[in-house]
Parts: structure tokens; C-alpha cells; sequence
């Protein structure tokens, strides 16, 4: 191509999620915004992906500026099962460690994109790590997508820094997270890097090279969220950083919200009309993300305090009747809760959901995804966090934002052994609680409807999102010279 015709052309962004829903939906969100600017997207993946992120593009206005490729995914030779191209088709947790390390395999696909395409720029998960020196190669910036908070990003690099944990003399002793703005208290067993295992340890470390090396990042997330943290993340540690959430807010309508990941278990006729019977801000929605797998035995002691509570509510279990006998399911259980609660098992369509008015509450895992879609609906939350860099985003809700009450969850892990003590009465109380008439209650709701409403304003013409976004784009049509 000539200079000229690159000078017009629109300037053009490969995107290359993690195939792991949490990780899918919002980078798929992220072309669609850069599409509505005007950005040719083009966004990869392997081939048994490609139905997803077809369906939540399709009813896209603009679809035109959005293309697909795909690349293969050797799985039989990484030592996966045939077909094993999600983090959800993993057979169990076991697994885990190897589709993480397979991922590299997909480098000579990536490259050869890179090689055809010649994006003017390529937004890629953290964990393709090596793709920052693929794009090296090309000469081609990389921007690393996290999906996750810039609270919980400048947490986790006080934590490594400092290692407070090291300090700690007993798993309940709280701590302060040092440097961080807001004297952020956590305990040992709620820090990841505390368990970390060699391997993860590494694999975070090269997570941090490759994004020093890279162009900066791009967050689902907005100023008025976590400016603090923002600021922090720029100007303390220096590193560079664009806003351009909430990434779910570019679905405009109900068709564009209906497609998030996996086909909706249940159809939308049964869970409206339910949820059209109930008063505002009374029921509680329960649904811990695509991944967290409880117990029996934890998810028994759900079932009971849900009923306890005498609230109304819907809880997504991710088992199906296929498995067998339902050992977490009580005696008699789904008689007794008829027309007070509603189970879906499988997937839910969570964003519709948690959009309806009756909906007054949320508990959960708080994956980053579901925190923003919590906070866009105005609903206040019940934090169990489970793993990952769930339990900063509990401290950002409960301490920073105060948006929320934790349900006690005590013990970081990571896929397999699942802390799973809490107990009914937790469940009961704190659901009471957040769906009471007391005032600290009624300050939450009018709190999170407040940041419902900025970050709408966030991401329209103007908002603060839309002008880093703007500003985003600017910089890269400036690279071209
Ligand atoms: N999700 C959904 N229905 C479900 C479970 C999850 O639509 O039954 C969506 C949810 O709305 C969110 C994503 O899947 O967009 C889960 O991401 P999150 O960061 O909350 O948690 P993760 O699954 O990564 O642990």
C-alpha cells in the first residue's frame, strides 16, 4: 500500500482474547467499540470460538467494521482433548495448568496474521504474553488487555513488591496493603501470591515483562470508579493506561445483551415473567461467574440460607440435571422455595437479568464482569470472592466504594479446593441485610444507582471513557506519521 492510501485508510486493531468466557465477552465488547468509531476490528480466535463471538456481534450495527479469523489450536498435540478450545471445555480443574502453557502454541498462527494483516495495532490478553515480541517483530504496537480493575492491578503490584504477607503472623491477621491508597486491609490467605506455586509465580512475572515492553494498557473500567486507583496506577507507577469502560455499555438494546458467552439456558418468557411478579429491589440474584465450581456441600448451605432469608431469588447453579443424582439440591427443595426462587442451571442471561428492576441484590464470585454489569444496573452486592483477584475487588466494593457486604469468604484458590466454609447463616443474614430497610442498606442502593448513572455518562459522547477512547485512537492514527 502506498503512504496516501494508509494516510485514508481507517486505522485497523487486531484483538486476540484468551479463549475463557471472562476474558471473550469484554474483548468482544471492545471491538464492537472501536467498530462504532469507526475502527476496523478484526478479532482472532480459534475455530471452535468463532460461535461465540458470531453471536454477540451479529446484531451489531456495525458488523461491517467487524471481522473474524481464525487460527488452529493444536489441542491433541498440547495434550488437551480433541476439541478442547475454551478454559470451559477443560474435562476438570486439573487441566487448568496445561491449557494456560498450550496457549503458546497458537504463536505461529498469531504471527502469520500478523504477517497478512498488518494491524496499525494488536490489543491482546495477558496472558498471550508472548505476543509483545511478536509484535515487536512486525513492528507493531501491543496493548495488553487484563480485564480486570486498576484497584486490584496496583494491588497486586504493591503486593509483589512489598510481600506483606511474608509479615503476617497468622492467617487472620489483617494487614495493610503498603503503599496502596486507602489503607486497604487483607489477610494472608486472601492473597494469591501467598500460595503461588512456582509455575504461577513465573507465569506472573512474565505477565509483567511483556507488558512493561508494551504500548500500555487498556481497561474495562471507568475514572469515577476508581480514579484514586488511577491516578495511582499513572503517575505512581508510571505506567500507561486508558479507561474506555464499561465495555458491556456498547450493547445498546436487549438483542445485543442476549448473546454473552453461552446460549441461555433458560428462556427469557419464564425468568421475565417471574421476575415481572416481584417488587422493586427485592429479589436477590446469585450467579458466580463461568468458572467457580462449589461443592455439594457449599452450595447446599446456599440453597438453605436463601430459603432462610424469606427472600425472593434467582440462583445460576452450573450443573446440569444431566449429572446425575443433585446432591446439593436439599430434600423437597424446589417445591418448598415455588415462586419464591428461581434455579437456573446453566447459563443465564446475567446483564438482562440484572437489569430488571426487581433485581435488589447480587451475590458474587466479584469476576470483574460481573462487578461492572452489578454496578451499570445500580444493584449493591454480596461479595464471595473465590480466586484470581477476587478478593481485591471485594475490598474495592465493601471498603473503597462501600457498595457492598462481604459474606465472609476466608481462603484464596485456584480452581481446585474451593474454600467452602461458608455457612448458611452467612448467606441468610447478609442477604437480609443488603435487601433491608435499614439505613445503611438504603445508602448502598442510592450509591450504586448513583454509579449506575456515571458510568452511563462515562461512556456516552463526552463521558470520560468516550474521551479516553478518543484520545486512544488519536495516538495510534499519530504512530502512522
Ligand atoms: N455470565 C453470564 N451468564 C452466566 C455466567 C456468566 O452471562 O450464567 C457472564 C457474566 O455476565 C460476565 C462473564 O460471564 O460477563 C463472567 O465474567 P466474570 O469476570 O464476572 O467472571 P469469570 O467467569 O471470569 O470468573
Amino acid at each position: 500500500m502506498s503512504s496516501e492510501t494508509i494516510e485514508h485508510s481507517p486505522l485497523h486493531i487486531l484483538f486476540f482474547p484468551f479463549m475463557a468466557h471472562g476474558h471473550m465477552i469484554p474483548m468482544v465488547d471492545m471491538a464492537k467499540l472501536f467498530a462504532s468509531k469507526g475502527v476496523k476490528t478484526t478479532i482472532l480466535t480459534t475455530p471452535l470460538n468463532v460461535p461465540f463471538i458470531f453471536k454477540a456481534i451479529e446484531n451489531s450495527k456495525t458488523i461491517s467494521n467487524i471481522n473474524i479469523q481464525t487460527i488452529n489450536f493444536p489441542c491433541v498435540e498440547a495434550g488437551l482433548p480433541e476439541g478442547c478450545e475454551n478454559f470451559h471445555s477443560i474435562p476438570s480443574p486439573e487441566f487448568a495448568p496445561l491449557f494456560f502453557k498450550s496457549t503458546v502454541l497458537l504463536k505461529e498462527g498469531f504471527e502469520q496474521q500478523l504477517s497478512l494483516l498488518h494491524p496499525d495495532c494488536v490489543v491482546a490478553d495477558m496472558f498471550f504474553t508472548w505476543t509483545t515480541d511478536s509484535s515487536v517483530k512486525f513492528d507493531i504496537p501491543r496493548i495488553v488487555f487484563h480485564g480486570i480493575s486498576l484497584f486490584s492491578m496496583c494491588a497486586s503490584i504493591c503486593m509483589e513488591i512489598h510481600k506483606p504477607y511474608e509479615k503476617a503472623s497468622s492467617d487472620s491477621e489483617l494487614f495493610v496493603i503498603p503503599n496502596l491508597p486507602g489503607e486497604i486491609k487483607i489477610t494472608r490467605i486472601q492473597v494469591m501470591d501467598y500460595f503461588n506455586n512456582d509455575v504461577w509465580t513465573k507465569r506472573r512475572k512474565t505477565i509483567r515483562e511483556s507488558e512493561k515492553k508494551s504500548f500500555g494498557v487498556l481497561v474495562n473500567s471507568f475514572y469515577e470508579l476508581e480514579g484514586d486507583y488511577a491516578d495511582y496506577y499513572r503517575n505512581v507507577i508510571g505506567k500507561r493506561a486508558w479507561q474506555i469502560g464499561p465495555l458491556f455499555l456498547c450493547n445498546k438494546d436487549k438483542e445485543q445483551n442476549k448473546y454473552r458467552g453461552e446460549k441461555s439456558s433458560i428462556d427469557e418468557n419464564e425468568w421475565q415473567k417471574w421476575l415481572d411478579t416481584k417488587e422493586a429491589n427485592s429479589v436477590v440474584y446469585v450467579s458466580f461467574g463461568s468458572i467457580a465450581a462449589f461443592s455439594d456441600s457449599q452450595l447446599k448451605e446456599i440453597a438453605i440460607g436463601l430459603e432462610a432469608s424469606g427472600k425472593s431469588f434467582i440462583w445460576v447453579v452450573k450443573k446440569s440435571k444431566k449429572d446425575g443424582e443433585e446432591a446439593w439440591l436439599p430434600e423437597g427443595y424446589e417445591r418448598r422455595i415455588e415462586g419464591k426462587g428461581l434455579i437456573i442451571r446453566g447459563w443465564a442471561p446475567q446483564v438482562l437479568i440484572l437489569e430488571h428492576e426487581a433485581i435488589g441484590a447480587f451475590i458474587t464470585h466479584c469476576g470483574w464482569n460481573s462487578i461492572l454489569e452489578g454496578v451499570g444496573a445500580g444493584v449493591p452486592f454480596i461479595t464471595w470472592p473465590v480466586s484470581a483477584e477476587q478478593f481485591y475487588n471485594e475490598k474495592l466494593v465493601v471498603d473503597v466504594l462501600k457498595i457492598g457486604v462481604p459474606v465472609g469468604a476466608k481462603k484464596w484458590s485456584l480452581f481446585t479446593d474451593i474454600d467452602d466454609s461458608v455457612k448458611r447463616d452467612a448467606v441468610e443474614k447478609s442477604v437480609r441485610k443488603i435487601l433491608g430497610k435499614e439505613e445503611e442498606a438504603e445508602e448502598m442502593r442510592n450509591k450504586t444507582k448513583l454509579l449506575s448513572k456515571l458510568a452511563r455518562k462515562a461512556v456516552i459522547e463526552g463521558g470520560s471513557s468516550d474521551l479516553e477512547l478518543d484520545a486512544f485512537i488519536a495516538e495510534l492514527g499519530s504512530l502512522r506519521g
